[in-house]
């Protein structure tokens, strides 16, 4: 339970689930409908502080201005890609931490990427965030806050947000109850309402996680960051790989769905020369051929701790082609926000960089 505040700190509302905003609001005093406004200021109407709750009495806005914050965290350093579609904002949070999140603008969808931990455990070698090593897990409030920012900002000019991918920092599964708590409420039916297959969670391969996600019959789409074919080669890439094999995630794989009977996403950063052979394409085809799946093709984004290079396109053409000869169908996405480093962890890593160097 989020409450009553440790050490007299105030209550971040957006970690509250509605009965909880039921009895916090119940335990200042007032009627269980002012809840019903207070929800209804956080999740339709955006509002950025208390005093813009205008249907709500003063000495109300009083007490929560008092005991409740609307999201602790603070934009730090914010970046537009050169064609101004893409906007990366590094916040802070209350204990210093620095997680990023990344709006794509694109014609009829605008798309969130958001960060689950302040860094990450799992340690992929290709992977800004990875590299930076764990730091802590997110609470469901600066969860749901990274979404509240850009929904605001959208609500200024007219527009929703209408997609979600959980690839920014951390992985998701690792913080399994704070970030599935976050996805239920941005999908919560009497709040922001967003469908839920319009929420990917992408995920390292955490075989308990994924097979829990399966029993819970969840909605949202999963993407499984594969990115190698072989064990040999996956070791190499991904260190977790040791702990659960290609074989144990494909086991996962199938589990997830046959439960769900929803088709699975294999997230592959094509790397040059490593990762992008015809060989790895053959072992990639061999291990999900008839699965009901697609393959989602990334060029490596370039990191400054590891020195591997993106794929050049023909090998990326050619990739795509040897996959299709299995029946298995891929998608090669365009790095969008290059210029602006929008891979995860990589404006901390910038602005950590720069820090070190003053
Ligand atoms: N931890 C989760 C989600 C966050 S990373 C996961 O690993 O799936 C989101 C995606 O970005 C993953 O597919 C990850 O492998 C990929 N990624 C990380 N660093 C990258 C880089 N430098 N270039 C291309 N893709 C990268
Ligand atoms: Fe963590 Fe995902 Fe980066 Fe791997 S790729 S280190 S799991 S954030």
């Amino acid at each position: 339970m989020p409450f009553p505040p440790l050490h007299g700190s105030p209550t971040n509302l957006y970690d509250l689930t509605y009965p909880e905003l039921e009895l916090f609001i119940k335990e200042l005093g007032q009627p269980s409908y002012r809840a019903k406004q207070v929800w209804n200021w956080l999740y339709e109407r955006w509002a950025a502080d208390f005093e813009a709750m205008s249907n709500l009495p003063k000495p109300l806005r009083q007490q929560l201005a008092a005991k409740a914050t609307l999201g602790v965290q603070e934009p730090v350093f914010r970046q537009f890609s050169s064609d101004g579609q893409t906007t990366k904002v590094l916040f802070q949070m209350g204990d210093g931490q620095t997680i990023e999140t990344v709006l794509m603008r694109y014609e009829k969808r605008n798309t969130v990427c958001m960060s689950s931990q302040a860094g990450c455990a799992m340690g992929c070698v290709f992977c800004a965030t990875g590299q930076m090593g764990f730091f802590r897990h997110l609470t469901i409030g600066e969860i749901v806050g990274q979404f509240i920012y850009f929904a605001r900002e959208l609500a200024a000019v007219n527009e929703r947000i209408t997609n979600v991918v959980m690839m920014g920092m951390g992985e998701p599964l690792h913080n399994y109850n704070n970030t599935l708590a976050a996805v239920d409420r941005i999908i919560d039916e009497t709040g922001i309402n967003l469908g839920a297959r319009k929420i990917t969670i992408s995920t390292v391969g955490l075989v308990p996680a994924i097979r829990r996600y399966a029993d819970e019959q969840r909605q949202t789409p999963l993407a499984v960051s594969l990115h190698a074919a072989t064990d040999f080669e996956r070791n190499k890439l991904i260190p977790v790989n040791r702990k659960w094999p290609i074989e144990e995630i494909m086991e996962a794989c199938r589990y997830y769905i046959e439960k769900t009977g929803r088709r699975l996403t294999f997230e592959w950063a094509l790397i040059r020369g490593e990762n992008d052979t015809v060989e790895q394409a053959d072992k990639l085809g061999q291990l999900i051929q008839g699965m009901l799946c697609h393959v989602n093709m990334i060029p490596l984004n370039p990191t400054n701790g590891y020195d591997g290079r993106p794929s050049v396109p023909e090998r990326v053409a050619a990739f795509k082609a040897r996959l299709a000869e299995y029946g298995v169908s891929s998608t090669v996405r365009v790095r969008r926000g290059i210029d602006i480093q929008a891979g995860c962890g990589q404006l901390r890593d910038r602005v950590e960089r720069e820090e070190r160097s003053k």
